[in-house]
C-alpha cells in the first residue's frame, strides 16, 4: 500500500466519524474526494464504497435525489467494470431508499435482486460477506413490512447466521429484534424470553450510522410494547437517549423525544409526556433552521461531485469506452470510422455499416424503471458483440442506438447479422408492455452497404443506413433493410 493510499484510507475513516457527529458536508467531501482517487489508481472495489457512504451521506443530509444519483452513478461504473458483486451492494441501497419511502413491494424486489447477486458472486471477500448479512436484513424487513411473515423469518434466520459469521453485532441485535417481533405476533414468546437480557444489555452502535441505530430502537421499542414490558422500553430509550446526547444531532433528538412522547403516552404520564412535548417543539424548530443550512451543504457536495463526474465521464469518451455497456462509443467510432475507410481505399474493399436501435424503449423504461432499461442495454450489446465477434466492430452510438462496422463483407452478412440478432432477441422474449408493435422487445435496424467507401465522409454513410432505418420505422419497426450503393 502507497503512501497516499494509507492517506486516504485514514481520510475515509475520519469521513465515518463526521457522519456520526453531523459533519455531513466534511464527511461528504472526503468520500467525494476518496471516490475520485480509488477511480484515478482503478481501485474499483473502494470507488463502489466511497460511493455508497457518499451516497447514505446525502441520505443522513436529506437529499435522497442526489443519494440516488450516487448509487446509479456507481451502479453503472461497477458494471462496466465487470464487479459483480458490487452490483448486488448498490441495488441494497437503492432497495433502502424505496424503504424509507415505504415503497415495500419495490424495497423488496431490489432487496431480492442485490441479494441474489452476492449470493452468486464469486470471489467473496469479507466486504461482499458483510453485505450479504445486510441484505438479509433488508430483505426480511421489507418481507416483514408486507406481513410475509414466512418469508421474513426464513430470511432473518440466514441473515442472523451470516451476521454471527462475520461477527457483526449490530446487524445480530436487528435482527434478533425482528425475529423476536415476527414470533410474538404468532403468540410464540419463547425466543422472546431466551433474548430479552441480551436485547435491552446495552445498544450496539457498531459502525452503523445514527439513522440506523435509530431503526433498531425503534422495532425494538415496537417489540417490547407488544409484549407489555414498559419498564424494559423506558431503560432501552434512556440508553439511547444518552448516545443522542452525546453526538447532538437535532433530528435525532426529535425522533427521540417523538419516541418518548409514544412511551409517556401508553403508560398513561401525562405530566412527564407534555414536557417531552415542550423539549420535541424546541428542537423540531432547530431542526428546521438546520436543515434550510444541510440543504445548502448538500448543493455543495452535489456540485463538486457533478465536476468529478464529469472528469470520469469525460475521461471515459476518451479513452473510447461506453461506461454502462463496455461497448466503444462514439468518440471511438469517429476516430476508427476515418481509420477504415482510409483501409478500405487501400485495398479496394466494400464496407457495411448498420444502425441497430430499440423498439419503444422510451416507453420500456416508463414501464420497468431506468435500472431495468440499462440492463437491457448491456444485454443487447452482448448480443451485438457475439454477432458481429470476428467480422466487424460494435460501438453504442448513444442512447439506445448501436452502431456496426463490418469491413469487406461477405455477400447476405448484413441480412445474416440482422436476422441473429432479431432471432436471439426474440428467443429472449422479454415483456416490453409499453411497445407499439408486439408486448416484447424488439429491433429495427438499417443497413448501407457500400462499394467504395472511400468516395464518401463516414457521416454520409452513417445517414444512408439512418435512411433505411427510417423506413423501417416508419412501416412498423421491428424489422430490418440493408440497401446498397
Ligand atoms: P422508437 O421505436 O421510435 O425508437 O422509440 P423509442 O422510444 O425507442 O425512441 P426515443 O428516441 O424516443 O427514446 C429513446 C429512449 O432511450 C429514451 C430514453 O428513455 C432511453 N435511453 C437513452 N439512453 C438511455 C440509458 O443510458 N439508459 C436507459 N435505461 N435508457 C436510455
Ligand atoms: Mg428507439
Amino acid at each position: 500500500m502507497s503512501k497516499q493510499d494509507k492517506i486516504v484510507l485514514e481520510d475515509y475513516q475520519h469521513a465515518r466519524e463526521c457522519l456520526w457527529s453531523g459533519e455531513y458536508e466534511r464527511a461528504g467531501k472526503i468520500y467525494e474526494e476518496c471516490s475520485r482517487y480509488f477511480i484515478e489508481t482503478g481501485d474499483v472495489a473502494m470507488y463502489a464504497k466511497s460511493q455508497i457512504s457518499l451516497g447514505i451521506t446525502f441520505e443522513e443530509m436529506g437529499s435522497r435525489d442526489m443519494a440516488m444519483d450516487c448509487y446509479l452513478q456507481g451502479l453503472r461504473y461497477v458494471r462496466a467494470n465487470g464487479l459483480d458483486a458490487y452490483e448486488g451492494v448498490f441495488y441494497q441501497s437503492i432497495g433502502n431508499c424505496f424503504l424509507v419511502l415505504e415503497d415495500y413491494q419495490r424495497a423488496a424486489k431490489y432487496f431480492e435482486l442485490g441479494g441474489q447477486i452476492l449470493e452468486d458472486a464469486k470471489n467473496y471477500t469479507d466486504i461482499y460477506e458483510k453485505w450479504l448479512a445486510v441484505s438479509y436484513l433488508n430483505l426480511g424487513a421489507a418481507y416483514l413490512k408486507l406481513g410475509e411473515y414466512d418469508k421474513s423469518e426464513e430470511v432473518f434466520l440466514k441473515g442472523l447466521a451470516k451476521a454471527r459469521e462475520v461477527g457483526n453485532t449490530y446487524y445480530e441485535e436487528t435482527i434478533i429484534v425482528e425475529l423476536c417481533r415476527i414470533r410474538c405476533k404468532r403468540g410464540d414468546t419463547k425466543f422472546f424470553e431466551e433474548n430479552r437480557e441480551y436485547l435491552i444489555s446495552g445498544l450496539k452502535t457498531e459502525e452503523e450510522t445514527p439513522t440506523d441505530l435509530f431503526f433498531t430502537v425503534s422495532e425494538m421499542l415496537a417489540l417490547l410494547k407488544e409484549t407489555a414490558c414498559y419498564d424494559e422500553m423506558y431503560k432501552v430509550l434512556t440508553d439511547f437517549e444518552n448516545i443522542i446526547v452525546s453526538i447532538d444531532l437535532p433530528n435525532m433528538r426529535v425522533k427521540l423525544y417523538e419516541l418518548y412522547m409514544d412511551y409517556y403516552k401508553t403508560v398513561g404520564d401525562g405530566e412527564s409526556y407534555k414536557k417531552v412535548c415542550v423539549k420535541h417543539a424546541r428542537y423540531c424548530k432547530i431542526l428546521s433552521d438546520k436543515e434550510r443550512l444541510e440543504r445548502i451543504r448538500a448543493i455543495n457536495v452535489k456540485i463538486d461531485y457533478e465536476e468529478a463526474k464529469s472528469s470520469i465521464i469525460s475521461a471515459n469518451s476518451i479513452s473510447g469506452v461506453d461506461g454502462l455497456t463496455g461497448l466503444k462509443n462514439r468518440h471511438a467510432l469517429n476516430t476508427d470510422a476515418k481509420r477504415i475507410i482510409a483501409e478500405c481505399d487501400d485495398t479496394k474493399e466494400a464496407l457495411l455499416v448498420m444502425i441497430i436501435d430499440i423498439d419503444c424503449f422510451k416507453g420500456y423504461n416508463d414501464t420497468y424503471g431506468h435500472i431495468k432499461g440499462d440492463e437491457i442495454l448491456v444485454e443487447i450489446s452482448d448480443i451485438i458483440s457475439s454477432a458481429i465477434k470476428d467480422i466487424g466492430y460494435a460501438y453504442r452510438f448513444g442512447g439506445d442506438e448501436f452502431v456496426v462496422i463490418v469491413k469487406n463483407p461477405l455477400k447476405n452478412v448484413g441480412d445474416r447479422i440482422a436476422t441473429e440478432l432479431r432471432s436471439h432477441l426474440h428467443h429472449m422474449s422479454i415483456k416490453n408492455e409499453a411497445s407499439t408493435v408486439r408486448s416484447e422487445l424488439t429491433l429495427s435496424i438499417g443497413g448501407y452497404l457500400v462499394k467504395e467507401p472511400w468516395k464518401y465522409s463516414f457521416d454520409e454513410l452513417l445517414n444512408n443506413a439512418d435512411d433505411a432505418l427510417y423506413v423501417v420505422k416508419e412501416s412498423g419497426r421491428n424489422d430490418y433493410r440493408i440497401v446498397n450503393s
